[in-house]
């Protein structure tokens, strides 16, 4: 492949493309053939060793530097990508068949805002790597091109990303804040019901590890699974002393979509509490309540009212 084609004289598509303004004058510099390269610096007579900082086997020109080298070859490769290599005539064809293409990529974004990103942090990592001595990997690139792309589209299309992007939802984890645990569980069933096993870990603040547990427990529903999860993790967590506890356990918990545990004292939770009292008391099996039980009817007319003393209402 040479450099130049007769052809990239009107550059006016290269600020159309789909990426910020940084990496479209980028683009617009490597097309110029006027990005810094060691070949480049060398034929205007800086007196500078041509050799590619990657692999010291080769000439640095832009072709090398973002195709032959097989540095760049394993960022094209982690990524991806699906970049053609062969193919085009020279590298300009080559730079602005990828850069306006506008197939969607796994990431559900076009290839061509991915292949301008990518191209732009193989240039970074080589900067890096002469001015700063970092050396990163071509998985390192890859991964920190591909976010910035998927970070740019996203934030320009939001509102069409959200609809195409239901399945590619980003979820993170989250430390809890200082001086809480939180409490991961997860239980697998290997039918519905079936043998289950259950796992849990608990972190502190700074992400750190500091219990887990995970073991075949015994046979049930996959709820049944969860919610053992659950129990022995709060176990775990009483018996190594922690204090302030979050819990956080997959969607699939009884099938919603989101829960949360909150802690509350006696005083505000009576209602369930007066429901296990009193089933202790008349020692009466599991029973699902066809209709407000009365025994608890004030105590609900309490808590939609917000009264703060419950312990105030006469008992029924
Ligand atoms: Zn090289």
């Amino acid at each position: 492949m040479v450099h130049n084609s007769d052809t990239n004289s009107n550059l006016r598509w290269v600020w159309k493309l789909k990426g910020h303004i940084k990496q479209k004058t980028f683009i617009w510099t490597c097309l110029r053939n006027a990005l810094p390269c060691r070949s480049i610096l060398q034929q205007r007579g800086i007196p500078i060793s041509p050799l590619c900082p990657f692999c010291s086997n080769h000439n640095e020109t832009l072709i090398h530097l973002f195709l032959e080298c097989e540095f760049s070859k394993q960022v094209w490769l982690k990524a991806g990508s699906n970049i053609q290599i062969q193919y085009y005539r020279d590298f300009d064809s080559w730079i602005k068949a990828n850069a306006t293409c506008k197939d969607i990529s796994t990431l559900n974004i076009p290839r061509g805002t991915v292949f301008i990103y990518l191209l732009w942090h193989i240039w970074n990592s080589r900067n890096n790597l002469i001015f700063n001595l970092v050396t990163v990997k071509p998985e390192q690139v890859a991964y920190k091109g591909l976010a910035a792309a998927a970070e740019f589209w996203h934030l320009t299309n939001s509102s069409k990303s959200i609809s195409q992007l239901k399945d590619n939802v980003h979820v993170n984890w989250s430390p809890p804040k200082e001086g809480w645990t939180k409490l991961n569980t997860d239980g697998a069933c290997s039918g519905n019901p079936g043998v289950f096993s259950v796992g849990g870990i608990l972190r502190n603040s700074n992400g750190n590890w500091t219990h887990s547990f995970s073991g075949t427990v015994g046979s049930g529903s996959a709820l049944e699974a969860k919610l053992w999860a659950i129990y022995l993790g709060l176990n775990l967590a009483k018996d190594t002393q922690c204090k302030f506890i979050w819990i956080e356990s997959d969607s699939l918990l009884a099938g919603f979509t989101e829960f949360s545990i909150t802690h509350t004292c006696r005083e505000g939770n009576m209602c369930a509490d007066k429901l296990a009292k009193q089933a202790l008391l008349d020692r009466s099996g599991l029973t699902f309540h066809q209709q407000t039980p009365s025994h608890i009817k004030l105590n609900i007319l309490a808590d939609q009212l917000g009264v703060l003393e419950v312990r105030t209402i006469p008992m029924l």
